[in-house]
């Protein structure tokens, strides 16, 4: 079946579950029949999107526009994506929310805040990267799914996300 594009953009501190629920919604998708779904996390984005030299705002604003980039190119060919990134910086994530709807129509940029203490998030990933130990990081105001991954499970969190997508008619159940 042939679905909209969409960019579902998961941010959060380091630790937050942005993988998990990203993985859990992947595996829904598949489920209702949405196989065209590219993931944009992790080992491969790093080695081909970040360009891992130097933190300061701007390095990291442009690296989330590249990933940016490459959504905003997957959903105007109708490929739904889901990105997993910290994108500490509110500026960038509004310019890729611009790219993508842009080219695929309003309400194709999901923004999915993944929230939690910065505290637990410290406790759930001991030794994770330095440069995404909680701050500085800038929460969306106004996200179109808000999670609270400290008080609810991944499939709850899951759940959400995919009644949301349901809702606005970006997938069919
Ligand atoms: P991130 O991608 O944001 O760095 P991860 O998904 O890699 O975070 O890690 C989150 C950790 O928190 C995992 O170990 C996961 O099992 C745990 N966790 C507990 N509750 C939740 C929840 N509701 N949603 C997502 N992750 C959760």
């Amino acid at each position: 079946m042939k679905h909209r594009g969409f960019t579902l953009w998961f941010t959060g501190l380091s630790g937050s579950g942005k993988t998990t629920v990203s993985n859990r919604v992947h595996l829904r998708l598949q489920e209702m029949g949405v196989t065209n779904v590219e993931i944009l996390d992790g080992e491969a984005v790093m080695r081909h999107l970040y360009d891992g030299h130097g933190f300061t705002r701007e390095d990291v604003n442009r690296d989330t526009l590249r990933i940016g980039w490459v959504a905003h190119l997957l959903a105007r060919n109708g490929v739904p994506s889901l990105v997993a990134a910290v994108s500490p910086f509110r500026e960038s994530r509004d310019e890729v929310r611009s790219m993508v709807e842009h080219a695929s129509g309003p309400g194709s940029f999901v923004e999915v805040h993944v929230d939690c203490p910065p505290e637990v998030c410290r406790e759930r990933n001991p030794g994770g990267p330095a440069e995404d130990a909680g701050e500085p990081y800038e929460p969306p105001h106004h996200p179109e799914v808000l999670l609270k991954t400290d008080s609810s499970t991944p499939d709850e969190c899951a759940e959400r996300v995919i009644e949301f997508l349901t809702e606005k008619g970006l997938v069919t159940p």
